[in-house]
């Protein structure tokens, strides 16, 4: 999708801003608390969810609730050029209003996934260097991106998981009824907990290819990138999808290993919940030997990598937004970000002012206490 334009009246700070967006690269630059981040969260908010998950309430400009928030994005999807699509987004009080093509929308959210964008945050460097939760999220997010029944089939397994977690935080000793109970829930765990590690693993080697050719052009050939999904169950060894059965058996023998261990600990010491990914510099671990260069490099590419799955199935290019990625990086990174991301149209913000002196193209905003001013050519 390409957008085109932007009006945002009495969002958080911003008072009043018009945009009209190049269809490459589009920067905010300005110093910090100045509504770089408040911008981009308006335009997440028309593409159906704010990143930041606020309460509604919070959107609103500090002290002038009787203001109404008015966002209009104007967008064309890539097999319409000409088509120009509205989104609407009204908010007075508490309550808020999305209307698409001036047709409301009951389910907001539906947009969310509809209208494809990546976005990238600081945060998201907790991917790299967080805790294996974290990671977890982040592949299951992925997943879900690609296959929309993922979070039906983690639902699924987490149920079953808090029944038997349940079972073995009231069981004082390992009698035969809990064990009876626990073997019956272990049926269902490996079940779908196969489901979940294989919709993990089905788009995991794709995203780990272009994660790594993206990494390869940010960093330079020398520089290897390369993710490995741990499974507590197969001990860290490989597994495809191609053969649920055999993976079925492995996590089933895995719980009954396990079992006197868990009666201890009382919880579920394995399985697709306790799984993990590792990012890996020239075979070194990332987590413990990369810099804060390179960590941010590797969350960059995964969100170029994930916007290029999203390519790879549908029609749609989705946008890229990059708040706050260039900080850390050196000129040759920044430079590459700014200047080389060519398939996408982005939106990138920037504390630095001097990050877009070497820029040749799109458009660059200064932003100075909600204000929005278009830099001259
Ligand atoms: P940084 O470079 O530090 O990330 P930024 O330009 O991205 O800065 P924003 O996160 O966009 O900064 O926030 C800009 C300002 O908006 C902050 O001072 C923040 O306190 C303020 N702000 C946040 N919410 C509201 C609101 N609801 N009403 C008014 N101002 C708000
Ligand atoms: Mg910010």
């Amino acid at each position: 999708m390409l957008i085109r334009s932007l009006t945002v009246r009495n969002f958080r700070n911003i008072a009043s801003a018009d945009f009209i967006f190049d269809p490459k690269v589009n920067i905010f630059t300005g110093n910090n608390a100045q509504g770089k981040t408040n911008l981009c969260e308006a335009i997440s908010v028309c593409l159906g969810k704010s990143f930041r998950n606020p309460k509604t309430a919070e959107l609103l400009p500090f002290g002038g609730n009787s203001e109404e928030i008015a966002i209009e994005l104007c967008f064309a999807f890539d097999n319409m050029p000409d088509k120009e699509n509205t989104i609407t987004y009204t908010q007075r009080n508490n309550s808020f209003r999305v209307k698409f093509n001036g047709i409301e929308m009951k389910d907001a959210e539906k947009l969310y996934g509809a209208l494809r964008y990546v976005i990238f945050i600081p945060e998201d460097l907790y991917i790299v260097k967080g805790d294996p939760s974290t990671r977890r999220d982040y592949i299951d997010f992925v997943s879900n991106m690609i296959n929309r029944v993922h979070n039906s089939k983690l639902y699924e397994y987490n149920k079953a998981l808090r029944q038997k977690n349940n079972i073995l935080m009231n069981s004082r000793e390992w009698d035969g009824a809990a064990f009876m109970m626990i073997d019956s829930w272990n049926d269902t765990i490996a079940r779908t907990g196969v489901n979940v590690m294989c919709g993990r693993i089905r788009y995991f080697d794709l995203l780990a290819e272009a994660a790594n050719k993206y990494y390869g052009m940010i960093n330079g050939a020398n520089e290897v990138l390369s993710m490995k999904y741990d499974s507590t169950v197969t001990d860290g060894k490989d597994f495809g999808v191609d053969d649920p059965m055999g993976l079925y058996e492995m996590y089933r023998a895995k719980l009954r290993e396990t079992a006197e261990r868990e009666l201890r600990m009382k919880y579920t010491v394995v399985g697709a919940h306790r799984d993990d990914i590792s990012f890996y510099i020239n075979n070194m671990p990332a987590k413990d030997f990369a810099s804060q260069g390179q960590i941010r490099s590797i969350a960059v590419a995964l969100k170029l990598a994930e916007a290029e799955m999203i390519c790879s199935k549908s029609d749609d290019v989705p946008v890229i937004i990059l708040d706050d990625v260039l900080s850390e990086l050196d000129e040759y990174r920044r430079s590459f970000i700014i200047n080389h991301i060519d398939n996408f149209q982005i939106f990138i913000t920037s504390c630095n002012l001097s990050d877009t002196e070497k820029f040749g193209h799109g458009k660059v905003w200064n932003v100075e206490n909600g204000k929005f001013e278009l830099r001259e050519a």
